[in-house]
């Protein structure tokens, strides 16, 4: 059913606090929060409440999680698509979900509408790439510009996106009243990951005589949050395979390796 077309969640229970470090980026979208909460402030004044905001940066560093982030702040509802689901689709199909999706939204205001990976969408026109499917793609992409238009964030919908390749997005996206607004986000630095770490060990029962959020982030250099996630819930499990009653910096450590092998195997496939 159409319902079920989208990822829809009317009660998002993750909050600012469940975001480690992003400290700036979190500044610039508790603006989000507040046109959400307060459009009436911002309208009264005759300002244009921004309609997209794109975050920046590689996988796995918290963009999802920041977007949901300010759907439960704001206490909206969040809609989330992903761009390759839009162009892996039926011809024709693309652009009938974009209005769905808008139209959904719309019915459900206040609220967040999240594409990820939106550049599988909105790169370029005319730039062909890979196989063929690019009027498709097109299509979708011409029909989220015609849905971005026809919608005014007094009504209060507003649409945010992620993407690592901002290079690749056609300009038309990016015009004023459209993605005019850009944060950057980064993979953690050592102050960052002690923060992650920190989130992710309250979920895991750790022995805290071998282990601390600063040793693990001193042990990890360049992980995104997403890995460190993973690290510690492989650290978890290979602590319950041993029968521990916690998690030991051992585990960590067995843990890493285990991750850290992965992430070699994978960039070995992409050379
Ligand atoms: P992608 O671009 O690959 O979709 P993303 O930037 O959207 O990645 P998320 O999906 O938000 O990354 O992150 C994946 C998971 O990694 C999160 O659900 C969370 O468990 C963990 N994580 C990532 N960044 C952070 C962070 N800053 N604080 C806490 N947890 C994080």
């Amino acid at each position: 059913s159409k319902a079920t077309l989208f990822d829809q969640n009317s009660k998002v229970n993750i909050t600012f606090a469940d975001v480690a470090g992003l400290d700036e980026a979190k500044e610039e979208v508790i603006e989000v929060v507040d046109f959400l909460k307060n459009p009436k402030k911002y309208t009264a004044l005759g300002g244009k409440i921004p309609k997209g905001v794109l975050l920046v940066g590689p996988p796995g560093t918290g963009k999802t999680l920041l977007a949901k982030a300010v759907a439960g702040e704001a206490g909206v509802p969040f809609f989330t698509m992903s761009g390759s689901d839009f162009v892996e689709m039926f011809v024709g199909v693309g652009a009938s979900r974009v209005r769905d999706l808008f139209k959904q939204a719309r019915e459900k205001a206040p609220c967040i509408i999240f594409i990820d990976e939106i550049d599988a969408i909105g790169r370029a026109r005319g730039k062909g790439n890979m196989q063929g499917g690019n009027d498709e793609r097109e299509n979708t992409l011409n029909q989220l510009l015609v849905e971005m238009d026809g919608f005014s964030t007094d009504k209060g919908v507003i649409l945010m996106a992620a993407t690592n390749r901002p290079d690749v997005l056609d300009s038309a996206l990016l015009r004023p009243g459209r993605f005019d607004r850009q944060i950057g986000i980064d993979n953690p630095d050592l102050k960052g990951r002690e923060a992650i770490f920190k989130v992710h060990l309250k979920t895991i029962k750790i022995d805290p005589n071998t282990v601390d959020a600063f040793t693990l982030a001193e042990m990890t250099p360049g992980f995104a949050g997403a890995d460190i996630a993973n690290i510690c819930n492989e650290a978890a499990l290979i602590a319950a395979r041993r029968n521990q009653d916690s998690v030991t910096l051992d585990d960590f450590n067995y843990a890493l390796d285990k991750v850290i092998g992965g992430l070699e195997k994978k960039n070995k496939l992409i050379h």
